[in-house]
């Protein structure tokens, strides 16, 4: 295998360590405690792992943390409610909802909802607008933390050809937007293009953000190309349930010049994200200089 490992891990560890030592001195020279809201609806066990780690992290860097509990039947006014008090309040500077929520509820109604200053997911159609019209705005966390990798890895992304396999809300089209930003020649693929395999070889970055296990296989990558891995899929191997991404790890490794494992490549750096997005809410509703 010849590629370098991306170590999401300690990444994301660094860039925690690097919002707790900002949270210390804002509380120290300013006396301001940044806050961080999560909303969790409902039961769904995926999203309680989620939203107990996030709150576990944030208390972790010095943040406050919010957590607000509520049953799979409250009604979507109920939900609008805690949301616009949420919005209110001048300890809360970051507003999360877990999604996805109850089937009753529209969640496009509930992230409209939000104060856009205060989505830290970067969810809200006015922070979707800003980034692609390239102005200040809330940025997805699973994107920016696969964002910071690169920018880590190459420095400049100028003049590259990157592919995004995948076109979500939450991932793929954020994720283009943000290469594009950096000068990349982007392509966005999807479950309806044509010859994924030789639009994924011309790529110098390939992101996969797919939800189908192991998809990319290693002869799809140019070379030298760098793979980010942003998919989470659990597959039974041997008798154990085990988590694998899109791309098939040991195909790849063996021609890419860098990729990240799952676990452990994208994934921690999703909640740093969150816990750099919520200083970030932080210091522009106070007027402060923003975190680097
Ligand atoms: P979605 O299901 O919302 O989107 C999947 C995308 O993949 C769609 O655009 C779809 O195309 C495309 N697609 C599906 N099948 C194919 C195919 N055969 N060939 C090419 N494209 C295809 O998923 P998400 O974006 O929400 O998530 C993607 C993955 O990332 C999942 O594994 C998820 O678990 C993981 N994830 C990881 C996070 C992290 O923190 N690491 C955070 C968020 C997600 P079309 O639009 O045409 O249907």
């Amino acid at each position: 295998m010849g590629a370098r490992v991306i170590d999401g891990k300690a990444f994301a560890a660094d860039v925690r360590g690097r919002v707790a030592e900002h949270v210390a001195r804002l509380k120290e020279e300013h006396g301001i405690v940044p806050g961080l809201a999560v909303v969790l609806v409902g039961e769904d066990p995926a999203s309680q792992v989620y939203v107990r780690s996030k709150g576990k992290m944030t208390k972790e860097v010095g943040m406050a943390s919010f957590e607000h509990r509520l049953d799979a039947s409250v009604s979507e006014a109920e939900l609008l409610e805690l949301v616009g008090r949420l919005n209110a309040d001048p300890a809360v500077h970051g507003i999360l909802v877990q999604l996805p929520l109850p089937k009753h509820m529209s969640e496009s109604n509930v992230i409209t909802a939000i104060d856009p200053d205060k989505d830290v997911d970067g969810f809200h159609i006015f922070n979707v607008g800003r980034l692609a019209t390239g102005q200040k705005a809330m940025v997805p966390c699973t994107p920016l933390g696969c964002l910071m990798l690169l920018r880590d890895l190459h420095g400049s992304l100028s003049g590259m050809d990157a592919v995004v396999i995948g076109r979500s809300n939450i991932v793929g089209k954020p994720m283009a937007q943000l290469l594009l930003g950096d000068s990349c020649t982007v392509t966005v693929a999807h479950s309806r293009t044509k010859d994924l395999a030789d639009v994924v070889r011309r790529a110098d970055l390939v992101v996969a953000a797919v939800g189908r296990a192991e998809m990319v296989p290693g002869d799809w990558i140019k070379p030298g190309a760098t793979v980010i891995d942003v998919g989470i899929n659990r597959v039974e191997r041997d008798g154990k349930n085990v988590l694998v991404g899109d791309v098939d790890y040991a195909s790849c490794a063996e021609v890419a010049g860098a990729i990240t494992p799952v676990p452990g490549g994208v994934g921690p750096m999703t909640i740093a994200c969150l816990l750099a997005n919520t200083l970030t809410a932080c210091c522009r509703s106070n007027g402060l200089p923003e975190p680097e």
